[in-house]
């Protein structure tokens, strides 16, 4: 087939979609990108602040997949063929230098999402791939073996249809899609941060904790990891993370629940230790002079006061309830979160095409075949830290290499 040259269009120039179209010229295969705006790669230059957190540093899948809080089953498939190692390698080999930041993160070295946009356009202009601007689908219908596109002024045919209109498409709604009639999973934000309109800590703005886990009593939601007062509440990383594993969850309480914070993610036993230490060294010392050092001196005096006891006090003067009264704020303070705040603007949209619609091998849609689905436009969301993009590579590779065939 591929020497007959097989006609494929590429819709969304995003990220999935560059990478798509790069992977499906192959052979004689004649490829296109249909861009709905006047710019490609949007997502990517303003992603990670400039400087587009490209990927994650995860040599091992299953860490990898636990990044995808709704598909990771899904995507094992995928990330069997393609991940990190490869995405790394790709970039390089093309001359993109990389840097892992100590959180895994990785970015191009030149701190620059221009660097990595150049890296793409490049390989579009070398495989000699057009992208049609301000050509948005309307509307694709499967007609014999091939695809009818709609872009309202003309209609086209195609062998191979990838379809990438990410995030975008899903404020947008997915009317493009509507003849297919294809399962769609409702879009919803992931990647928020809490507020807490009555947070009594709001003036410690800034302050965080290097391991804290928050938690939702009465259920198994919790994750741990950095933690961030805010002005408005709490950010951070174990805030992020609960906020897109539990996207759905909490988009039903309508963004209104309780959390329990542990600070330092100590057991009981961790805090009986501490006591005992502080018992025997610092007994005649006062709260306000003898902390636990793992916490910021003005969130424990904090804490304390909200265990209502005083700075003044002695550890060997303190009666057993205030000790379980500190007890309780430094294992499970209490705070009730009301609505959700953008992290940086870098939220992602849980929701899409469902995964049961796509076979994970190549992101083929499994009742078209010759039509596929990558990106963001599917119901697949990561946490923050380059997931999103790591699988908008995989996708795009796997899609593209299979639509050349
Ligand atoms: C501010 C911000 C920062 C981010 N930073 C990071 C980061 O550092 N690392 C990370 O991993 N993730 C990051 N993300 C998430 C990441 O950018 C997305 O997951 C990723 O861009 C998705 O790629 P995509 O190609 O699927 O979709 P998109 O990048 O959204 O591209 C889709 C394209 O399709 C076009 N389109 C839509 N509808 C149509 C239509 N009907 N016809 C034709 N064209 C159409 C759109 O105009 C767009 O160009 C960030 C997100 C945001 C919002």
């Amino acid at each position: 087939m591929a020497d007959q040259g097989l006609n494929i269009a590429v819709i969304g120039a995003g990220a999935a979609g560059v990478f798509a179209a790069i992977h499906a010229a192959q052979g004689n295969s004649q490829v296109q990108i249909f861009e709905a705006s006047n710019k490609a790669l949007a997502k990517v230059k303003i992603s990670g602040g400039g400087r587009c957190n490209v990927c994650h540093d995860v040599q091992n899948n299953g860490a990898l997949l636990k990044a995808f809080p709704r598909s990771s089953k899904a995507m094992r498939k995928a990330f069997g063929q393609f991940a990190y190692p490869e995405t790394r390698a790709w970039f390089e080999s093309r001359g993109l230098a990389l840097k892992v930041e100590s959180d895994g993160r990785v970015f191009p070295s030149s701190d620059d999402s221009q660097s990595v946009i150049d890296i793409l356009l490049g390989e579009l202009k070398a495989a000699d791939i057009p992208i049609h601007f301000s050509k948005r689908l309307k509307a694709v219908v499967a007609k014999g073996a091939q695809f009818e596109l709609d872009f309202g002024s003309v209609k086209e045919s195609f062998d191979r249809v990838i379809l990438a209109m990410g995030g975008q498409a899903q404020i947008r709604g997915f009317g493009p899609l509507d003849p297919l009639g294809l399962d769609i999973v409702s879009p919803l934000p992931s990647l928020f941060t809490f507020n807490v309109p009555d947070s009594d800590l709001k003036d410690l703005q800034g302050l965080s904790v290097p391991m804290a886990k928050v938690q939702i009593p009465g259920t198994k939601w919790q994750q741990d990891g950095p933690l961030l007062i805010t002005h408005w509440g709490f950010s951070g990383p174990a805030v992020l993370k609960l906020s897109a594993w539990q996207a759905r969850d909490l988009a039903e309480r309508n963004y209104k629940f309780p959390i329990l914070i542990n600070w330092l993610n100590w057991t009981d036993t961790d805090y009986e230790a501490f006591v005992g230490e502080q018992l025997k060294l610092f007994a005649k010392k006062k709260l306000a002079n003898a902390r636990i050092s793992e916490l910021p001196r003005r969130l424990w005096e904090r804490l304390v006061l909200r265990a209502q006891v005083s700075l003044d006090k002695r550890w060997v003067d303190l009666s057993k309830k205030e000790l379980n009264r500190i007890r309780e704020q430094i294992l499970r303070a209490e705070f009730k979160v009301s609505g959700k705040t953008t992290f940086k603007e870098e939220f992602v949209t849980a929701g899409g095409i469902a995964l049961s619609e796509l076979d994970f091998k190549d992101y083929s849609l499994k009742k078209f075949p010759g039509l596929y689905a990558v990106g963001e436009l599917i119901d697949v969301d990561g946490i923050t830290g380059g997931f999103n993009f790591q699988h908008a590579w995989t996708s795009g590779f796997l899609a593209g290499r299979a639509s050349a065939q």
